[in-house]
């Protein structure tokens, strides 16, 4: 189940409103994806009581993520700390 939580919200024919809009998510990206170094943009998702909304997150990766200074991914990419 990878996408398509959001969907069953469409049935319902009535207004879709979002916790945070896709606007509002796009205006709150600051920066890079931590995992990998790329574009961050608004997923849309579920929060934890089910209604809908966009969080920033990393297509590519999967995962919901805030974003990361690039300097700071660098830095932390060069020390080498991973497995
Ligand atoms: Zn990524």
């Amino acid at each position: 189940m990878e996408k398509g939580v959001g969907e069953r919200w469409n049935d319902v024919g009535e207004e879709m409103k979002y916790q945070i809009t896709k606007k509002q998510c796009q205006e709150s990206i600051r920066g890079i994806c931590s995992y990998c170094g790329g574009k961050l943009e608004p997923i849309e998702t579920v929060d934890n009581s089910g209604n809908p909304t966009f969080w920033v997150g990393c297509v590519p990766c999967g995962v919901f993520d805030n974003g990361t200074d690039p300097k700071t991914y660098e830095i932390a990419k060069k020390a080498g700390n991973g497995t």
